[in-house]
């Protein structure tokens, strides 16, 4: 008998058909003989029906009451689902984030959790019933309701099954499982059976939007082993690993990119301690999370340049406090693009594999791509390129890296 947390997102649970349909597959499961967890998220377009009420009525919603709010969303298709279960003589129960003592922080809208009471889930298990609950909220200390921000039912769903000791932490949603690259941008993309924790960090904090990464943080902190899976079509998925080796044995696992970048650059800036601070500080001071950062090595002996990305919505903002900064430095210019995106490969088989950005950047030249700024890490390979070359930037290194072949190595 295994411990299955299962968590359905909202487009799997839309309508009281798709919802009768999760409540089969939960109780072929449980037939099984397993004891099933289920975590749900609202009706798909719910919660953006629900931020669109609280705009009409402030621009900038009141982050407790609209965690109030947002919270009804998956307060009904829980309660749904038990009923569907019921009706096919499946016991079950459901419950809201407070009713299981999901504690979080008091950041509304973006909670953190901090720690789950799994005795009255466990208790219900035992007792022979299914435990239905709702993802995406928790509540505080002081008994106030909280969400975990959007795609937060994920992260719920991995708390859950690390505080229960789960056996595995099934992430049902509407594609079959991780692909090598987005399949609208590349339809020769290849689902992955299995892929390294570390990897699919790195995918969900590059662009790649099938979990939400605080969730792929958790399962990571936790060891939660976590499948993301179909709840439309049959299948096996796909596996989140923690072994270390690339279990296809490729150098490259996926493709992963971004659309939603800009970069920001500061030009003639003196060659001295505390001038990356000094460009930096009043961006973060804004709450602006800056991604890359490059600074050249002085030109002349004085002076340099800097270079940093910022998500596209932060860039007018960006822009404005850095030419505040480059008056106060005498820099010489600034300069801006909000017309570029990134692309990175990821694998953990490049640690033991060189020259892969070579052939990386020898892919993108042959294409007549330009590449504007470039990072690395252990196992992975960013560049940022005009937004015009995203598309077949993607295909060219999609094919370059055997990633449509399954034996590529
Ligand atoms: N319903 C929430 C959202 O749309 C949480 C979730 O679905 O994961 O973001
Ligand atoms: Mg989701």
């Amino acid at each position: 008998m295994a411990l299955i947390v299962q968590k359905y997102g909202g487009t799997s649970v839309g309508t009281t058909d798709r919802i009768q349909a999760v409540a089969d597959r939960v109780k072929r499961w449980r037939d099984q003989g397993d004891q099933v967890v289920v975590v749900l998220s609202a009706m798909s377009g719910e919660t953006d029906r629900l931020i669109g009420l609280a705009k009409q009525l402030q621009p900038c919603p009141e982050p407790r009451e609209l965690d109030v709010l947002l919270s009804t969303g998956e307060q009904v298709t829980i309660a749904l689902l038990s009923m569907a279960l019921a009706a096919q003589g499946c016991p079950a129960r459901s419950y809201t984030g407070a009713q299981v003592h999901i504690l979080t922080d008091s950041a509304h809208n973006k909670a953190r959790i901090r720690d789950i009471d799994a005795a009255r889930v466990r208790a219900d298990l035992d007792a022979g019933r299914v435990v239905v609950i709702a993802g995406f909220q928790g509540i505080d200390e002081h008994g106030d309701i909280t969400t975990l921000g959007r795609g937060g039912s994920d992260t719920s769903a991995v708390a859950i099954a690390a505080a229960l000791k789960a056996d595995e932490c099934q992430i049902y949603t509407d594609v079959d499982g991780v692909y090598t690259t987005d399949p609208r941008v590349e339809p020769r993309a290849r689902k992955l059976d299995r892929i390294t924790f570390e990897e699919m960090l790195e995918m969900a904090s590059l662009g790649s939007k099938v979990l939400q990464i605080r969730s792929v943080e958790f399962a990571g902190k936790y060891q939660v082993p976590l499948r993301v899976l179909s709840s439309f079509e049959e299948g096996e998925g796909t596996l989140i690993t923690f072994e270390d080796t690339n279990v296809e044995d490729a150098k490259i696992s996926g493709i992963a990119f971004s659309r939603d970048e800009a970069k920001l650059t500061v030009l003639g800036v003196p060659d001295q301690p505390g001038v990356a601070y000094q460009i930096l500080g009043p961006i973060a001071d804004a709450n602006i999370e800056v991604d890359m950062i490059i600074q050249n090595i002085a030109a002349q002996e004085t002076a340099t340049d800097f270079t940093f990305t910022v998500h596209r919505n932060d860039y007018a903002r960006a822009l404005e406090i850095l030419k505040d900064t480059a008056r106060d430095l005498s820099a010489r210019q600034v300069l801006g693009d909000d017309k570029i995106v990134k692309i990175s490969l990821v694998g953990v088989g490049m640690r033991s594999h060189a020259g892969i950005a070579s052939q990386m950047f020898a892919s993108l030249a042959k294409e007549g791509i330009n590449i504007r700024m470039i990072s690395t890490s252990e196992i992975k390979i960013s560049v940022v390129v005009d937004e015009k070359y995203l598309e077949l930037g993607v295909r060219t290194l999609h094919e370059a890296f055997g990633l449509d072949r399954p034996e590529a190595a």
